[in-house]
């Protein structure tokens, strides 16, 4: 039979079309989908006994209290833990998906000097040269610790200073701090007694303090009512999250937030709103309205209903001396549903020791955010779980990562009421990994270590008698029988909690109208911690489904 070339493109375009009415490809592709996916280099979720545990995420000071899911004793899963006093149960995107980061890309796994590997006696040696040769500097992003007291405890022994990198939150409360003289971390936010809250720009829905005090506050007392029992006035340019929930927005412009809070401070003395006889900010009400896009009538009305429903409590989102001095216009300094003063505690407070010289070497805590830059031609031993990128540093020192470091938590910033907790370590930390605290202690002997600090503060919050201890249940402190018992609690899971603290009054009485400050960026989750250390969980929630909101969006 003779076979055209017709014959032949019938034949093809038979055999093409056949193809898509027969199971053989799409099977032999399942077949090979399933044989790749056993692959024996393919990381395999581990199987063996799951386990829940109780523990801390130590991402950030808000010390959020964790549900840990444990296959074959590897966390699997997370979720908030409800029977905290502060965190209730929320965390925030990167708590839920935290457990993945161990296994990110750029995780420190060994020390490294200027790119090259490295080795912990090798990074030890450099630093006692340095320490020899001139002052270091040491810097915790997280102080309060008992870890904070071993890198303080060096600083002082050896010439050096110590030195505290603020948060946006910490940052806000440092107006008063300068003008009570009580240092931030005695000074909290009462959230829990104010009627009237206005938010300068601060991301209260969105990250801001510990992300389960506000939102928990907020559901119970303000959402979807048109009179809400808490009323949320928020005053930012973008229609952000908070924003959006609050039973009031005023979008202002850029920038003219101290502008707009001396306008509003001038038309609460000037027309008697607040006993207080404050100094009189120099704005003039037309050259407020002109520059913040409002009009001299909604500034004035913003004014009444500042003070229509009181406690009223302003928050900034940064330190901004001129928000801050409308708290104490309207008398919210040291008093109910303000600013208030927590009592003493055992826990450290921390004095920053600052000299002048310039240091041969400074030595960064884990704690310490990537965005921290420190002066140029100095020596720098960064300690890290990950690699952010982007900063100089000439030793990279491999840290502990997510539950693989026991460490205990002080009170969180902004909390009006005292806690304290200790995270325990669920992994066990590779040889290769180590702490700031456990580097100096190796280097000087005599400094306390940070178990022997932890045992001591508890200690000192059994003997002090005061405050509960909430765990699955919670119950007086007066009610365990030692300290060892109290601090196996803690240990377990459970956390402290300090009794109310009493009305402290804050003698505050301002002179002059405070100038601004250099504006800072609005800090929350997604703009302190960069996106290339991300979990894959929360990379995904960041980027792609919209859930949150991206800083330049919210700066839009
Ligand atoms: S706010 Fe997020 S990162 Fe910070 S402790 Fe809570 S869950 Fe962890």
């Amino acid at each position: 039979m003779k076979v055209s070339r017709r014959d032949l493109l019938l034949g093809t375009a038979g055999l093409t079309a056949g193809i898509f009415f027969t199971p053989v490809p799409w099977k032999v592709l399942d077949d090979v989908s399933i044989w790749t996916q056993n692959w024996p280099w393919i990381p395999q979720p581990a199987r063996g006994p799951v386990t829940t545990k109780l523990a801390s995420c130590t991402l950030c000071a808000s010390g959020c209290a964790l549900r840990v899911r444990m296959a074959a004793g590897y966390p699997v899963g997370i979720s908030g833990n409800a029977s905290h006093p502060l965190t209730k149960g929320a965390l925030c995107p990167l708590g839920f998906a935290a457990h993945q980061l161990n296994w990110h890309p750029a995780r420190l796994r060994e020390v490294r000097h200027r790119g090259r590997t490295a080795s912990w006696d090798e990074a030890r040696a450099a630093f006692e040269k340095a320490s020899a040769e001139g002052p270091i500097a040491v810097v915790d992003g997280r102080s309060g610790r008992a870890a904070s007291t071993v890198l303080q405890s060096f600083a002082d022994k050896h010439n050096g200073t110590y030195e505290v990198v603020l948060t946006a939150e910490e940052r806000a409360l440092s107006p008063y701090a300068q003008w009570v003289g009580v240092p931030v971390s005695a000074l909290g936010y009462d959230l829990e007694n104010a009627r009237t809250i206005v938010s300068f720009g601060a991301p209260l829905l969105d990250g801001w303090g510990v992300p389960g005090r506000f939102t928990h506050l907020w559901s119970e007392r303000a959402a979807s009512a048109s009179d809400p029992q808490l009323r949320l006035i928020q005053i930012e340019p973008a229609f952000s999250r908070t924003a959006a929930a609050a039973w009031h927005w005023v979008p202002t412009c850029q920038g003219t937030e101290a502008l707009l809070a001396a306008s509003l401070a001038k038309v609460l003395v000037e027309e008697h709103l607040v006993p207080a006889q404050g100094p009189l900010p120099p704005a003039s009400l037309t050259e407020a309205a002109a520059q913040t896009g409002l009009t001299p009538t909604a500034i004035r009305d913003l004014a009444y209903s500042m003070v229509e429903r009181r406690p009223t409590l302003v928050i900034g989102s940064d330190d901004n001396p001129a928000i801050a001095a409308l708290n104490v216009l309207l008398g919210s300094l040291g008093t109910p549903g303000g600013i208030v003063k927590k009592p003493t505690t055992p826990s450290v407070t921390l004095q920053i020791s600052a000299k002048n010289t310039p240091p041969r070497a400074v030595l960064l805590d884990s704690s310490v955010p990537w965005e921290y830059v420190p002066a140029s031609g100095v020596e720098v031993f960064r300690f890290a779980a990950w690699d952010g990128g982007g900063n100089r540093a000439d030793w990279l020192l491999p840290s502990p990562g997510f539950l693989e470091e026991t460490t205990d938590l002080p009170t969180p910033p902004t909390s009006a009421r005292a806690v304290y907790g200790i995270a325990p370590s669920l992994l066990t930390a590779s040889a290769q990994l180590g702490t700031a605290a456990d580097f100096l202690q190796q280097i000087d002997a005599t400094l306390p270590t940070v178990e022997q600090t932890i045992h001591a503060r508890c200690e000192a919050i059994f003997r002090s008698h005061r405050g509960s201890v909430c765990g699955e249940k919670s119950s007086p402190i007066t009610g365990f029988e030692s300290a060892v018992k109290f601090e196996e609690a803690l240990r377990s899971g459970a956390v402290w909690l300090d009794e109310s603290p009493a009305a402290t009054p804050l003698k505050c009485a301002l002179k002059t109208w405070p100038t601004n400050n250099p504006a800072h960026t609005t800090g929350n989750w997604a703009n302190t911690w960069a996106p290339p250390v991300m979990p894959t969980l929360a990379a995904k929630l960041y980027r792609e489904s919209s859930l949150r909101e991206t800083p330049q969006r919210s700066q839009s």
